[in-house]
């Protein structure tokens, strides 16, 4: 899900709505607005509804953007490294670049955000009890719906949060991750099938838009469960990938402490559009792609150095030789001066992983052959 708005970097996540998050809004505004503030306090003026009901629908967003973000601060606390996080028509969705190492990281992590809702939920509903009228009726609103996301979260489908906790729990039972996920993720195709029956039984009964709301969350989770069943055994094989064994060793480098001018004069006799750039004593600084190079204004390339202008970590990953192609498979983007992953052992650089490493691999794997390193 790409975030058409982004919405800022709090502690340092990319945190973003997609368009569609502006119907959700639309929809509860209209919901709290025109149906539940009018039958609980009646006798207000529609401007009232209104604007209660708009600033219910937005603190509704906010209260989902805590849920997501406590998925990932409590990743990012366990070591793994958060991408992104977006709300969208369903919710939210918290990208992580890599899989959490134990069943116990994956375990927190899944919890953290309907903990959160329930906290939430809580708290609203004890906020809403001395408060009369519209505000009191919106706070409890509010409290409830949250109290139902936490639940819903947690029913025991992939990717629902519930599927990730069983996950993490087949996973320490039986020590196979592997398993663990496919059994979570067949568990939310069940999910999912049982949700869009009921919420379609639920519109042709009552007509309730709720019902078609249901039904497409159910139609959502099978097709994601049906998803992740499939690249299943593709994770498999390219999580046994470790970049030692598909990195091309060491390439050319740029040299941090040259201007970007001499340096565009080196590269115009070597073969590549994307550089890793070295410092003085040899270790990785960066990278730096002849795009970036060429957003430096012409008058100024003579005096900018290069290491001034590359893209330095964590915009460009870091790796080791041991590090599997899973883990930085996310984050080389195709972007420019971020499409390389630096190889690092014991402070040097060994090697560089680029896109065209890992297509070469993937396609070598689809003919059965194992990539390997070129013999010198
Ligand atoms: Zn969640």
């Amino acid at each position: 899900m790409h975030a058409t708005f982004p919405l800022g970097r709090p502690a340092g996540i990319r945190v973003g709505a997609h368009w569609s998050v502006l119907l959700t809004m639309a929809l509860l505004a209209w919901l709290l607005s025109r149906s539940l503030l009018p039958d609980a306090v009646p006798g207000r003026s529609p401007l009232v509804y209104w604007a209660t009901g708009t600033v219910g629908a937005v603190v509704f967003l906010a209260s989902l953007l805590v849920h997501e973000l406590s998925h990932a601060l409590v990743a990012r606390h366990r070591g793994l490294t958060v991408e992104s996080v977006t709300l969208w028509l369903f919710g939210g969705s918290t990208e992580l670049t890599e899989e959490a190492p134990t069943p116990r990281t994956a375990f927190t992590v899944a919890i953290a955000g309907p903990a959160a809702s329930l906290l939430a939920g809580a708290g609203f509903l004890g906020a809403s009890l001395p408060l009369p009228g519209a505000t009191g009726v919106t706070l409890a609103w509010l409290g409830w719906t949250n109290l139902v996301l936490a639940a819903f979260n947690l029913l025991p489908g992939a990717p629902l949060d519930g599927g990730r906790v069983l996950q993490a729990l087949v996973w320490r039972r039986t020590g196979d991750k592997r398993r663990a996920q496919a059994a979570a993720a067949r568990s939310g195709q069940a999910l999912g099938l049982v949700l869009a029956a009921l919420g379609l039984a639920w519109l042709l009964w009552s007509g309730s838009f709720a019902g078609l709301w249901l039904a497409g969350i159910g139609w959502f989770l099978g097709l994601s469960a049906r998803a992740e069943l499939a690249v299943g055994p593709a994770r498999e094989l390219l999580g046994r990938i470790r970049l030692g064994e598909i990195m091309t060793p060491v390439p050319v480098t740029a040299p941090g402490w040259f201007t970007v001018q001499a340096f565009v004069d080196q590269a115009a006799a070597a073969r590549f559009r994307t550089y890793p750039v070295v410092g003085f004593d040899g270790r990785p600084v960066g990278v730096v792609s002849l795009a970036l190079l060429a957003r430096v204004p012409e008058q100024e390339r003579a005096a900018t150095r290069v290491e001034d202008v590359c893209a330095r970590p964590p915009v460009c990953p870091v790796a080791t030789p041991e590090t599997p192609l899973t883990a930085v498979l996310g984050r080389i983007g195709g972007r420019p001066g971020q499409d390389l992953a630096l190889v690092v052992a014991d402070g040097a650089l060994v090697g560089v992983v680029s896109p065209a490493d890992i297509a070469r691999t993937l396609e070598l794997a689809v003919l059965g052959a194992k990539a390997r390193r070129p013999a010198r």
